[in-house]
């Protein structure tokens, strides 16, 4: 059974559709068990499970082991981005996103190593994001959160591998999702800020990953096929700018792709 968190919406029910169309068994999950009736409906195991939820993790893995399954692969897809310049994100808001992103990828994790240890096998897939290889102005958070995403899935494939246990790390580009709607949503600029001349430039990077962005459909089936070959990649990198942003991180010399960045997100207007 392959475990998905995040499937309300996006790459997650995509995903979560691919890998039942190719007859694999998927418990999809959502904190919101109604965004995924129609997953149900469809035959798909479904379940209540919120990440940031110890309670909600024991009680799904406590729900499997009662119906006597067991999982085969798990994929931490839940996530989100919190956009706006770091002078201005409260203490709150970042404590959040690192508790979604990270702390509660990692608790899923956790939860679910024993039980693909106890057979020796399984697979972890982690969906980090290009935006943990190239960081962005206004988006400095969520980099952070991705980057750390994929420090951890590094020392994870190391350590898991002994354990018959592989890790896959995806830097998704852009896809078409709920992502920037809700990313647009975290953005708080008081009046007052300091960037709130900029309350343009950092509303275009909240949506940014919607522009000229690849289907969550293409994305899944491209993701199913990795994760059901018979040797699945460690790295993956799908969608728009996926391949081409880590170029810019890796060889544009920073001087340049700081200058480029900023041009882009309009940021020498703070200095008239
Ligand atoms: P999405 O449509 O907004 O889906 C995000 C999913 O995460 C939703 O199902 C959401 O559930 C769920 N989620 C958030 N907090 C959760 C929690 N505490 N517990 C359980 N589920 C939670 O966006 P998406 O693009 O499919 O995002 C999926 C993943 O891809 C994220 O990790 C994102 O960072 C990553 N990613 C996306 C892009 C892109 O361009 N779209 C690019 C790179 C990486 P609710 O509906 O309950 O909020």
């Amino acid at each position: 059974m392959i475990l998905i968190s995040g499937c309300s919406s996006g790459i997650g029910k995509a995903l979560a559709l691919a890998l039942h169309a190719r007859g694999a068994a998927v418990c999809a999950t959502a904190r919101r068990l109604n965004t995924i009736d129609d997953l149900a409906q469809q035959g798909l195991m479904t379940l209540a499970l919120d990440v940031n939820d110890s309670a909600s993790i024991a009680a799904a893995m406590d729900t499997l082991d009662a119906r006597g399954v067991h999982l085969s692969m798990l994929v931490n897809n839940a996530g989100y981005g919190l956009m706006g310049p770091l002078a201005d994100i409260s203490a709150a808001n970042l404590q959040q996103q690192f508790q979604t992103n990270v702390l509660g990828l990692l608790a899923l994790t956790q939860a679910v190593i024993p039980r693909l240890a106890a057979r020796r096998s399984g697979l972890i897939v982690n969906i980090g994001s290009v935006s943990g290889v190239l960081t962005t102005p206004f988006a400095g958070a969520y980099c952070a959160t991705k980057a750390a995403v994929h420090a951890l899935s590094d020392a994870l494939r190391m350590e898991l591998a002994p354990l018959g246990i592989r890790v896959m790390t995806v830097q998704p580009g852009a896809i078409a999702s709920a992502f920037g709607d809700t990313a647009s949503n975290t953005v708080q600029i008081s009046d007052n800020s300091l960037f709130a001349p900029l309350a343009e430039a950092i509303a275009k990077r909240a949506n940014a990953s919607q522009q000229r962005a690849t289907p969550a459909r293409v994305f899944a089936e491209q993701l199913a096929s990795a994760m059901l070959a018979t040797k699945p990649p460690s790295l993956l990198r799908i969608g728009t700018g996926s391949r081409a942003l880590p170029w810019v991180a890796r060889w544009l010399p920073r001087p340049l792709r700081d200058g480029l960045l900023s041009k882009l997100f309009s940021l020498s207007k703070l200095k008239q």
